[in-house]
């Protein structure tokens, strides 16, 4: 019995406390989302950088390996260090280096 006495009272300080400090208890889970928020929110630059498209007003034309046809960067489709006007001239030149 004794036991239960100090168990309850354990149970009820516990309630206090965390009814004394729910408003800091709040704001530190707003903090803690704010801060996972923040970290998604800055991770998708990081992924594009491992292909950067330049997003410049200036139009930059490549040159087409496969028929010399001048294509805005943007579209055109990059192998490598070569850009291509469109797939089926990628597709070409990749079976014509691999006859070659
Ligand atoms: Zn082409």
């Amino acid at each position: 019995m004794k036991w239960l006495i100090i168990l309850l009272l354990f149970l009820v300080l516990i309630a206090v406390v965390a009814w004394y400090f729910r408003k800091y208890l709040q704001s530190a889970w707003f903090l803690y989302q704010t801060f996972r928020r923040m970290r998604k929110q800055m991770r998708p630059p990081q992924e594009k950088q491992v292909e950067p498209k330049s997003r410049s007003g200036d139009t930059e034309l490549v040159r087409c390996p496969k028929c010399n046809k001048w294509t805005p960067k943007e579209e055109a489709v990059k192998l490598k260090s070569d850009f291509f006007c469109s797939l089926t001239c990628l597709e070409e030149s990749v079976t014509f280096n691999k006859r070659a």
